[in-house]
């Protein structure tokens, strides 16, 4: 089913990458500029994330011995060092993900360019290093977004929905790549889970079990395919109490039929990385921007 499988270490059929976007009341703000003070039932349903749900997370994967990847919002580094430091201790990837999780491809090049340097700015002065990864928020990914990635020596990106396993992303006219680590809106907890009247939200509330059957079974193809599972997940939304609790499960299973790679997204970039390095394996390369401007089937003639 996958035309280019890729080797997983010590053979495993697919890998496994539970991913977390900690984006705290950064969106929340972000999408209310100027009502978000007034939101007060708002604000405590997003900093839930923060004050709740990450310190259970860590908890709960240090008994798991599993260490995942992070996408944080430069502000939300800023505004909760602790739970970065918390994180950070615990052998979990902090990835960039912007820096008050604007949406780059509304707001045009300049303003991409300066959100992004503050949000770096910010990863840098708590956490030293830069970031390895970067995942868009709101999976806003710019048709200029691949240069900024690129210029900031960023290697991996996990914003797309291209492909079933890791490909390149090459920038148009010159000869630099860096791999994307594609996930998909099946794999994201929003349209199972968010429902919030202040923030426009209106989704059917899902059980944590139908939830998990869509995310089971995107497992289960990856399993018998060779793929790469990546899930979307919020900690305000799937680190509530029963939706975590089928999580937790949900790894017990992957446990359970074996055969499985559970890593961190910069690990399965590094993977990647050196299979390409020693010609083992070659990605799928794509080159962006695919549209420069809107289509000229669209322009009036005269
Ligand atoms: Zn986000």
């Amino acid at each position: 089913m996958i035309a280019n499988p890729i080797p997983w270490p010590d053979g495993a059929r697919c890998a496994v990458a539970m991913t977390w976007d900690m984006d705290a009341d950064s969106a929340f703000n972000w999408y209310n500029k100027d009502t978000a003070d007034t939101l007060v039932a708002a604000q405590s349903w997003t900093r839930y994330d923060p004050l709740i749900a990450i310190p259970r997370l860590v908890e709960q994967f240090a008994r798991r011995e599993l260490r995942l990847t992070f996408f944080v919002p430069g502000w939300v580094i800023e505004k909760y060092p602790a739970q970065i430091d918390l994180l950070a201790k615990h052998g979990h990837e902090i990835g960039l993900h912007g820096y008050l999780h604007e949406r780059s491809n509304e707001i045009g090049e300049d303003d991409e360019l300066y959100w992004f340097g503050r949000g770096l700015d910010a990863y840098k002065r708590h956490l030293g290093n830069g970031p390895r990864g970067w995942r868009a928020p709101s999976f806003a990914f710019s048709k200029y977004s691949l240069r900024v990635l690129l210029d900031a020596g960023i290697e991996y990106d996990s914003s797309l929905m291209g492909d079933d396993i890791p490909y390149a992303l090459r920038e148009a006219g010159s000869n630099r790549s860096l791999l994307e680590l594609p996930t998909d809106w099946t794999l994201d907890d929003f349209p199972h889970y968010a429902h919030n009247r202040d923030l426009g939200y209106r989704m059917p509330i899902s059980a944590p079990q139908r939830a998990m059957e869509v995310f089971r079974s995107e497992f289960d193809a990856a399993w018998e395919f060779g793929g790469l599972w990546i899930s979307v997940w919020h900690p305000a939304l799937s680190g509530r109490l029963a939706r975590f609790k089928a999580a937790l499960e949900l790894l017990d299973y992957m446990h359970g039929k074996g055969g499985v790679w559970f890593a961190r997204l910069d690990q399965v970039c590094a993977h990647v990385q050196q299979l390409i390095a020693e010609g083992r394996w070659s990605p799928r390369v794509e080159t962006l921007p695919v549209y420069d401007s809107p289509l000229s089937e669209f322009a009036r003639s005269r």
